[in-house]
């Protein structure tokens, strides 16, 4: 029997609290990135950001945050 890890998705929370992204871009883990802290580190690689809003963190791809 085995284990398969299936990892972890980050996903775009979009432009604002309304939009989704229009993209619906998510950060697919890599090999080797198995918690959310580490795709969240491959995401930043590729220019995602993370603001808090409202209260909460947003995920955002890399066009949700040049456009916010
Ligand atoms: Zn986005």
């Amino acid at each position: 029997m085995t284990a398969r890890l299936i990892g972890t998705e980050v996903f775009c929370d979009g432009p604002d609290d309304q939009t989704d992204c229009p993209s619906s871009a998510a950060v697919r883990a890599g090999f080797g990135s198995v918690t959310a802290r580490q795709v969240r580190a491959d995401g930043r690689r590729d220019g995602w950001a993370r603001r808090r809003r409202a209260g909460r963190l947003a995920d955002l791809c890399p066009s949700c945050a040049a456009a916010s």
